[in-house]
C-alpha cells in the first residue's frame, strides 16, 4: 500500500460531496471579481487575470499549498453586488480600497485531491500531516529531536539537502536526481522522511515513476554518513547541481563533544566550504528512545 494515497485533509473532506469533480486549487469564475487579492498571497505567483477579468490557477505552477484559500477570509459577498458597487464608485471618479486578507466574494474552491497530485499538499501545505511520519511541512524532524530519537551518534554527519523554496518550488523529479547522485556512496537514507518513503529502491535513490511529476513548494532529502565521508556528499552534490532547475540548500549536523567542538566542522572546511553555524541546546526533558541511550 503507498501510504499517500491515504494524505487527507479536513476541510478537503468536509467538501467532498459539494466539490467531488474537482481535483485542483480553482476558482469559481462565476464569483470571481478579480480584486487580485490571492495574486499577491500566492508563493508560487501561480494566479493570474484572464482577458475576461477573472483570476485562474496555472495548475502546472500550484503546489496545493492552500494559502490561497487558508489565509484570505470569505467576506461572503454576491458578486453582482460587489461589481455594482465598483460601478457605481467609478461613475463618481472614486475608488474602494478593499482590505487584502479577504477574497471578498468566496470564490476560491478547495479541491478533494487525488494521488499523486496529493503530494503537492503534503509537502506544501503545513496543515497536512504526513502519513508516513506523523509530522506536518516537509514530513521529518530532521536531527532537532535528536536526544529522543538517536538518529545521529558521534563519528556520524547527517547531510540534508533542501530542494526548492517560495517562487520556484521543486520536481520531484529533480529530488530523486540528486538522490539519485548520493546513490553510488551508499549513504544510508533516514527511514523516518517522505522523500525516502517515496523511494522504490533507497539503494539507488530511484523513486516511484508515476510522482515525478509532481511539483511542491520544498522536500528535504536526508542521509546519514561517517563524518570522514562529508567531502564525497559536497563533491556529488556539486556535480549534479547543474543538471536540476531546482535551488537547494545544504546542510550538516553532527552532535557536539563534551569538550563543545562541532566534529563536522573541520571535514567541512577542510573540504572548501564555509559554514553558517545554527545549534539546538535541548533541555534534557525529552526521554531517549533509543538503545544505548544514557538515561
Ligand atoms: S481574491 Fe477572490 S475575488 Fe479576488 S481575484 Fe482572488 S478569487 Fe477573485
Ligand atoms: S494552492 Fe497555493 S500554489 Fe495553488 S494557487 Fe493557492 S496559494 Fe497558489
Amino acid at each position: 500500500m503507498n501510504i499517500f494515497a491515504r494524505v487527507s485533509h479536513p476541510i478537503r473532506h468536509w467538501t467532498v460531496g459539494r466539490y467531488w469533480e474537482q481535483v485542483f486549487m480553482e476558482i469559481d469564475k462565476a464569483k470571481c471579481v478579480g480584486c487580485g487579492n490571492c495574486h499577491a498571497i500566492c508563493p508560487m505567483g501561480a494566479i493570474s487575470l484572464d482577458v475576461n477579468g477573472n483570476s485562474v490557477v496555472d495548475q502546472d505552477k500550484c503546489v496545493e499549498c492552500s494559502t490561497c484559500h487558508r489565509v484570505l477570509r470569505d467576506e461572503g459577498y454576491p458578486p453582482w453586488f460587489v461589481r455594482a458597487v465598483r460601478r457605481v464608485l467609478s461613475f463618481l471618479h472614486l475608488q474602494y480600497l478593499a482590505e487584502v486578507d479577504v477574497c471578498p466574494t468566496g470564490a476560491l474552491k478547495p479541491p478533494e485531491l487525488e494521488w499523486p497530485r496529493s503530494l503537492r499538499a503534503a509537502f506544501s501545505d503545513p496543515t497536512v500531516v504526513h502519513v508516513g511520519t506523523g509530522v506536518g511541512g516537509r514530513g521529518t524532524e530532521e536531527i532537532k529531536t535528536n536526544d529522543v530519537t538517536g538518529r545521529l551518534r558521534e563519528g556520524e554527519a547527517g547531510i540534508v539537502v533542501e530542494l526548492g523554496r517560495p517562487g520556484t518550488g521543486t520536481l520531484l523529479r529533480d529530488v530523486e536526481k540528486v538522490a539519485m547522485a548520493l546513490s553510488p556512496l551508499e549513504p544510508a537514507f533516514e527511514p523516518f522522511n517522505p522523500v525516502t518513503q517515496l523511494m522504490v529502491d533507497t539503494a539507488t535513490g530511484k523513486m516511484n515513476e508515476e510522482v515525478l511529476d509532481e511539483k511542491v513548494l520544498s522536500a528535504i532529502i536526508e542521509v546519514k554518513t561517517r563524518l570522514e565521508r562529508i567531502p564525497e556528499y559536497l563533491r556529488a552534490l556539486e556535480d549534479v547541481h547543474g543538471e536540476t532547475d531546482a535551488v537547494y540548500s545544504v546542510g550538516i549536523a553532527s552532535k557536539c563533544l563534551p569538550d563543545r567542538s562541532i566534529p563536522h566542522e573541520e571535514w567541512v572546511r577542510g573540504a572548501g566550504y564555509a559554514l553558517s553555524p545554527n545549534g539546538k541546546t535541548n533541555l534534557g526533558l525529552g526521554r531517549p528512545l533509543f538503545r544505548g541511550a544514557s538515561i
